[in-house]
């Protein structure tokens, strides 16, 4: 989570001319106050990383923190509160109709529970998106989190509540942190349904998985009539990625952008939050994935052939010591089969499609064999 992933993202983003772009604003976030950090996180927690954020050497492992995953650090909490700030105030611009899409690429924080950091995560800002929003009127809210990672804190806020539909679309829990996310989990008992997710096996590349995300997350987010569409964009799905393993391209987390982006608007009125994520191969993948979501948002989808500005390499040149890759794709067409076309039952992508269609599709009263 090294913060230069945010930094060569936002220098892409506006080498590329996206943050002076006709429409497109680019605003400062304030820290969330202590109420607005406990519409979903407990008083008990939220105190425990100020006092982790005063004095590192206080954080409690009971609380997550001080963990190898979730190290205390001076200003943590501060930090993790401002995400939480910009998310909160792009949601509730995009409700209240001042915005029509909002983009927090440092937000997406979705491993962060009630009473605990996990997973690098400390506060949940997409909870906490959703939560405000809903306060302020929104009837029902839809979150797909494509990350490689299951989205599991964000579900747990919203694990009972009718209101918020979360789909998970990641890497099976049997090969990767946290273990959990399989298709029978589905949601409380007042609220069956209202999580869905979709465990794709290690292996399931570019095809496999946008025709996976075009097999379940459309058909849901259309019956759902939500009035808020929030998706995260974790990048830990790409084949560069040191921890996952299911070896996308760009051009793949491009193309499932720009469906998120179509869906939005003939889905949910174009009220579009999109929210960043995991994500740890800082330099070819990171800030390409998100100036791409950027210009998506901007409805200025960038041509993948589009070179990366050279002030932009030199700077990683001289940062990281890298060379940075000279376009802004993988080379890869984003092409895949929609589930319409039929589904074979020997291959694994389609048996977790199918599952995750099987479980969860009756109960929004949609089809699970067929579109
Ligand atoms: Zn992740
Ligand atoms: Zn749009």
């Amino acid at each position: 989570m090294a913060p230069v992933r945010l930094d060569l993202t936002a220098r892409l983003c506006a080498a590329l001319g996206l943050f002076g772009a006709p429409g497109v604003h680019v605003v400062s976030a304030r820290p969330a106050d202590d109420d607005l950090l406990r519409t979903v996180h407990e008083p008990e927690y939220v105190a425990a990383v100020q006092a982790a954020s005063a004095d590192p050497r206080t954080a409690q492992a009971v609380f997550g923190l001080g963990t190898e995953d979730d190290p205390a650090f001076p200003g943590m909490h501060e930090a993790a509160a401002r995400i939480v700030g910009g998310s909160v105030d792009a949601a509730r611009a995009v409700l209240a109709g001042r915005a029509q899409h909002g983009v927090n690429f440092c937000g997406g924080m979705h491993h962060a529970k009630p009473g605990c950091a996990s997973g690098f995560c400390v506060y949940n800002d997409a909870a906490a998106a959703i939560r405000a929003v809903l306060d302020e009127g929104a009837r029902r809210v839809v979150y797909v989190d494509l990350d490689c990672h299951h989205g599991d804190g964000t579900e747990a806020v919203f694990w009972d509540d009718p209101r918020v539909l979360t789909i998970s679309v990641h890497e099976s829990g049997t090969t990767l942190f946290p273990g959990t996310g399989f298709p029978d989990e589905l949601g409380g008992p007042g609220a069956l349904g209202s999580a869905v997710n979709l465990a794709l096996p290690a292996g399931t590349r570019d095809a496999g998985w946008l025709r996976a995300v075009h097999s379940v997350v459309p058909q849901l987010v259309e019956a759902f009539e939500a009035d808020l569409l929030v998706t995260q964009h974790g990048c830990d799905t790409h084949a560069l990625d040191p921890l996952g393993h299911l070896v996308l391209s760009v051009d793949a987390q491009r193309v499932a952008a720009a469906s998120m982006h179509a869906l939005a608007h003939s889905a949910v009125g174009g009220r579009w939050l999109a929210l960043g994520g995991g994500g740890y191969e800082v330099v070819d993948v990171v800030p390409r994935t998100w100036a791409h979501l950027v210009a998506e948002a901007a409805h200025r989808p960038l041509d993948p052939l589009t070179p990366l500005p050279a002030p932009w390499r030199e700077h990683v040149a001289q940062v990281v010591g890298r060379d940075a890759p000279a376009t802004m794709t993988d080379g890869a067409d984003g092409a895949f089969t929609g589930w319409s076309s039929g589904y074979d039952p020997d291959d694994p992508v389609d048996r977790a499609v199918l599952a995750t269609r099987r479980a969860a599709f009756p109960l929004h009263g949609l089809d699970p064999d067929f579109d």
